[in-house]
């Protein structure tokens, strides 16, 4: 098994370091804080390139694959500058469009998106519905040559930041498809322009400290062409599904690349503060839980690039290895996270600091994109052929 990274990827994380030093912690905080979209540094990424990494070069990106863009986001995480945007267009939305959109979707769309010019967020959660995901009620009724859209979704992040929103709803609802044992038929994805008419939204008092922001997203009779039905109709969980294990190994990525920094971090302050004569970093108590920490995100990291590289290859283990990649990454992430505010003490709960904001951070990757519980759930009925409990 080779380990060594190719002269291309290594200068992917070369070029990371140089863009992630231009537009920095600071910059990146001074975003979160506005609520503004890190615009310089997107078109900084699409300068090099960078944003159409895994698109396919006949459509202006890259072609390159997940392994190469999940190094990407690992090493602006490791800077502190934690793209989610790199999660929902680059993660979710670039797959499902290159696996199963028509030539015509793809001509219009991935040139657009590989230039930075156009970005997507993605809609799938909904209040009554939550992680049961086919329980959702946003449905769209086929009139004519469109779809009417109508429903609500919440925790849409970046939805003010993006052209399109890759949409989940029923084109069939759960009791017309028959209920819990075909609850996987009905579902279609759209392609929503988020300037449609009758889509509005307005923000969630999430307290999460991130350029992107989450919103409640209301669909009031939008009318969507026929042609932007992402998919077959009511097949819509087989598109979802090839994009879901990108984005977890987006997430995974971005969980590794934010404990790093964490502890690099912690390391810094633990090294000079001195307390009872000696620098902090010397007490063990302190100390071994950042090395353990250290050694759990490379197992993340590890898992991560393992995922990736099936998912490349088109592997069915890929989906096994993103749930995995996922789990050990962000729980390493929460541990290091942990470990790293412990070290600044009271300061760990200034703003100066900057540590609680990342805390938290780490502490939704537990929860979002998918939560560990439905990781493990995947886990034991899937890897260990155990009964499903839900
Ligand atoms: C900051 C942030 C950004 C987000 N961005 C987006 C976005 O861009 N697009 C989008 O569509 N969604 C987004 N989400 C939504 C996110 O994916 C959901 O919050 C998540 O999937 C869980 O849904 P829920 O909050 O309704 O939790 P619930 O479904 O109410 O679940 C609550 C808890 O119950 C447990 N649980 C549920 N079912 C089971 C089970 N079968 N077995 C064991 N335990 C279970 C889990 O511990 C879970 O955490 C975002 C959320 C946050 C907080």
């Amino acid at each position: 098994m080779d380990f060594e990274l190719s002269e291309e990827q290594k200068s992917i994380l070369d070029t990371a370091d140089r863009i992630a030093k231009k537009y920095d912690r600071a910059y990146w905080l001074e975003c979160a804080k506005a609520k503004r979209f890190t615009s310089e540094l997107w078109d900084e990424l699409g300068k090099a390139g960078y944003l159409g990494i895994t698109v396919p070069e006949e459509y202006g990106g890259a072609g390159l694959g997940m392994f190469e863009l999940s190094l990407l986001q690992e090493r602006l995480a490791e800077h502190g500058v934690a793209v989610l945007f790199f999660v929902v267009n680059q993660g979710l939305s670039i797959p499902a469009l290159v696996r199963h959109g028509t030539d015509e979707q793809k001509s219009r769309l991935l040139p657009a998106i590989a230039s930075g010019e156009k970005r997507f967020c993605f809609a799938i959660t909904e209040p009554n519905a939550g992680t049961n995901t086919f329980k959702i009620e946003s449905m769209a009724k086929r009139d004519g040559d469109d779809y009417i859209l109508n429903g609500n979704k919440l925790f849409i992040s970046g939805i003010n930041q993006a052209h399109h929103v890759l949409v989940v709803a029923r084109t069939q609802s759960y009791q017309e498809v028959g209920g819990q044992t075909q609850r996987k038929e009905g579902l279609s994805l759209f392609i929503v322009d988020t300037d449609s008419k009758g889509l509005s939204y307005k923000p969630m008092d999430t307290m999460l400290l991130n350029p992107e922001g989450q919103f409640f997203v209301y669909f009031d009779n939008v009318r969507i062409p026929k042609e932007n039905l992402l998919g077959k109709e009511g097949k819509g969980v087989r598109v979802l599904f090839d994009g879901l294990n990108p984005e977890r190994i987006m997430a995974a990525a971005m969980a590794c690349g934010s404990g790093r920094w964490m502890i690099r971090r912690a390391v810094e302050y633990a090294n000079q503060r001195v307390i009872f004569d000696k620098p902090i970093g010397t007490y063990q108590a302190l100390q071994h839980p950042l090395a353990e920490s250290m050694a759990l995100i490379e197992v993340g990291s590890l898992m991560t690039r393992k995922a990736a590289w099936l998912q490349d290859r088109g592997d069915m283990g890929a989906g096994e290895a993103s749930n995995m990649a996922k789990l050990v990454a962000a729980d390493a992430s929460l541990k290091a996270s942990n470990a790293a505010l412990q070290c600044f003490g009271g300061y760990g709960f200034t703003e100066s600091q900057d540590m609680l904001s990342s805390f938290i951070g780490a502490r939704l990757g537990t929860v979002a994109p998918i939560n560990r519980e439905m990781i493990l759930n995947f886990i034991g009925e899937h890897t260990l052929g155990m009964p499903k409990s839900y």
